[in-house]
């Protein structure tokens, strides 16, 4: 099941949070959710187990943070981490009986490159290498670059998945405001542009706003992406409840806004901060009355 097959189906179902869900499950407010890959594997595949039930056709690793800058302070090497997660993942999949694909998911190291930071290309390269390198040794199926609000960092992290990636698909999401402008301020128009010339796969955006924003931000994706679009959005803005950051918008109301962006040609459909296999599911069951 090569994932270039994926690129001609109309919608592909990606899953939705993973750290809200360990937290759930009982992972310390703070900690690394990396580092459960190794110390509670139980969880971890469990995760994956339900967005698999939900109908998710693609399981995204538990390896946001496996890269050296996020474990500094932690006992395992981010090797071991992205690693462990593959594993995890695949591990998920067979137990399911259904056939997914397993993406790798990178995100940002948490650090400025220079000038804005301390880091340097070279550097922020090896560190993504590190687990690009260690996860795609176990067999994933693409790779998943998420959460990237910093242009230059993402640039450099397609660099390293083109590189060390062993020339599997390389997909980036990158987080953008509710007017469509990333962390580092560049437009969409900017950023798909770069994106594509860096040679992506697909594109879009994940985590950020809700589905509703994206919703009012797709004609400015399509006016100029000529990639397939992924769009992983919140369950809606984050709100602030007694001192929590929460997101309200429910499995429902979240799929209907899903599939505003589905037919208006977005092809990976996802969620990211606040969504759960509830959301993933009546998402898919939209999606797939649909196609
Ligand atoms: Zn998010």
């Amino acid at each position: 099941m090569q994932f270039s097959e994926a690129f001609l189906k109309r919608h592909l179902v990606f899953d939705g949070g993973f750290g809200t869900m360990l937290l759930a499950a009982g992972l310390p407010a703070g900690a690394s959710p990396d580092q459960w890959n190794i110390t509670n594997p139980d969880q971890v595949r469990a995760v994956h187990a339900a967005y698999l039930a939900a109908g998710a056709d693609v399981v995204t690793t538990n390896t946001f943070g496996s890269t050296a800058p996020r474990q500094k302070r932690g006992a395992y090497r981010p090797a071991d981490l992205a690693a462990a997660g593959v594993r995890l993942a695949k591990q998920a999949v067979a137990a399911s009986g259904r056939s997914a694909y397993v993406a790798l998911d990178v995100g940002p190291l948490g650090e400025f490159l220079e000038p804005l930071g301390d880091l340097t290309e070279d550097e922020a390269l090896s560190y993504f290498r590190e687990s690009i390198e260690a996860g795609v040794s176990e067999g994933v199926d693409c790779i998943l670059i998420e959460t990237m609000g910093a242009l230059d960092e993402a640039l450099v992290c397609i660099r390293a998945a083109k590189s060390f990636g062993g020339g599997l698909p390389v997909l980036c999401t990158m987080t953008y405001d509710a007017n469509g402008h990333i962390m580092t301020s560049e437009p969409i128009e900017t950023v798909v542009a770069a994106l594509e010339e860096a040679g992506v796969d697909a594109l879009g955006c994940n985590c950020g706003v809700g589905p509703e924003q994206l919703v009012s931000l797709l004609p400015r994706f399509r006016a100029c992406a000529h990639r397939p679009l992924l769009m992983q959005p919140n369950a809606g803005l984050p709100e602030y409840r007694d001192g929590q950051t929460v997101y309200l918008v429910g499995p429902k109301a979240y799929a209907e806004q899903m599939r505003l962006l589905a037919a208006g040609g977005v092809w990976g459909v996802g969620g990211c901060c606040g969504t759960t296999p509830e959301h993933i599911s009546r998402l898919a069951a939209l999606v797939r009355a649909e196609a």
